[in-house]
């Protein structure tokens, strides 16, 4: 075969990740998603960098060094663009052409998900979201999407011949920097459009962070679950734990079965996958249905009056006692350390 009629390589792939500054501090989701373009540059050979919506967050782009970050971009948004998504989309959009990127990656939240589709369409890419995971495949990757809870996994070929926009489904994205990551003397820069974008009809009037009592489960930080082991003034305990935590309140299937709590709230399999950084487990025995749904959870703390139950060698802690004694104390604790009004 000659050169000329060799078949055509496509160029190397190129990671740039969007790293959203809510607040101007790089929160876990932000943590996380930097780690997963650290793994996917990795998966696919190539080349990767960060890219973000300039302000007066120096400290939090310093914190991007520990993951590794070779370089940053910083986009001078200018007035007018900062709370107009769609002047956002395109001035990312024109970044992520002008610095070759392949795939450009983002975490799947409200910002994220919103910026994605006005991404992918002023780059002809082609979009993938919620994505919970990936693996090279001939010179792409093979994508993969959860749907219907656990039970069903879609998967979909990327090729290179178009660029990419993915996002990762934020309950897959750890914050942890890995022994295996290199700290980087990080290159920062500027960018500007030459190009003048224009707001769109919408508008980022504020960001709310979201009100652990009323979130989606699977989105939940910390989590406080709840089993047939606490009775029903156990169970009045136990809310007002959770919002003097300002945690998320979950249940187990009997105990939404007892109509303590609506579906949204039950954990396990026939209920929803949850992924908080801290699980609380009172009074619940760790079935294999409840187990499926907290395994991607990132510390289990349990406690059950029987030390044999299946839940405590599937807890980084577990405390053998009587919810009866717990639940007051541990209320009580709360309020003081909290001054009452956590
Ligand atoms: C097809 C199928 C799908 C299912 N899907 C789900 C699902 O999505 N989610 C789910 O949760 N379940 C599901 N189940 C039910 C599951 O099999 C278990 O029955 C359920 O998880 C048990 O819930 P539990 O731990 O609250 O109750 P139990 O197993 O009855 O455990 C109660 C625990 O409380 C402890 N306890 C009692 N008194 C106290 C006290 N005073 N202090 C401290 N501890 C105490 C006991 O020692 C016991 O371990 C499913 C079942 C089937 C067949």
């Amino acid at each position: 075969m000659t050169a000329s009629n060799a078949p055509q390589k496509s160029p190397p792939a190129k990671v740039l990740v969007f790293v959203d500054l809510p607040g101007g501090e790089l929160d876990d989701a932000g943590k996380g998603i930097i780690s997963e373009a650290s793994r996917l540059a990795k998966t696919l050979g190539c080349e990767w960098s960060a890219i973000s919506l300039a302000g007066s967050e120096n400290e939090a782009i310093q914190e991007f060094a520990p993951y590794g970050v070779p370089g940053v971009t910083l986009i001078e948004a200018g007035p007018g663009a900062t709370d107009s998504l769609e002047a956002q989309g395109q001035l990312l959009a024109l970044a992520a052409a002008e610095l070759g990127a392949s795939v450009v990656l983002l975490p799947h939240n409200d910002l994220g998900g919103s910026l994605a589709p006005l991404l992918a369409s002023q780059l002809q890419a082609a979009l993938f979201t919620e994505a919970i995971g990936y693996d090279s495949e001939d010179d792409g990757l093979k994508l993969m999407r959860q749907i219907l809870g656990v039970q069903v996994a879609e998967s979909k070929l990327w090729d290179q011949s178009v660029s990419l926009v993915l996002t990762m489904n934020p309950r897959v994205l750890s914050a942890v920097v890995l022994p295996t990551m290199q700290r980087s003397e990080l290159q920062i820069s500027p960018w500007s459009s030459s190009t003048a974008v224009a707001a769109g009809p919408s508008r980022i009037v504020e960001r709310i962070p979201p009100d652990p009592q009323t979130v989606d489960v699977t989105e939940a930080e910390v989590m406080v679950s709840v089993g047939l082991g606490c009775n029903e003034q156990g169970f009045e305990q136990v809310k007002e734990l959770t919002r003097l935590l300002n945690a998320s309140l979950g249940v187990t299937r009997p105990v939404y079965d007892l109509g303590y709590a609506e579906f949204e709230r039950m954990v396990g399999q026939t209920g929803k996958t949850v992924a908080p950084r801290f699980y609380l487990a009172l009074g619940i025995s760790g079935s294999m249905h409840h187990l499926g749904g907290i395994k991607d959870s990132k510390k289990v703390v349990s406690v059950n009056i029987d030390s044999k139950v299946p839940i405590f060698p599937n807890s980084d802690e577990g405390f053998v006692a009587d919810l009866r004694d717990v639940l007051p104390l541990l209320i009580e604790r709360v309020k003081s350390a909290t001054g009452g009004t956590a």
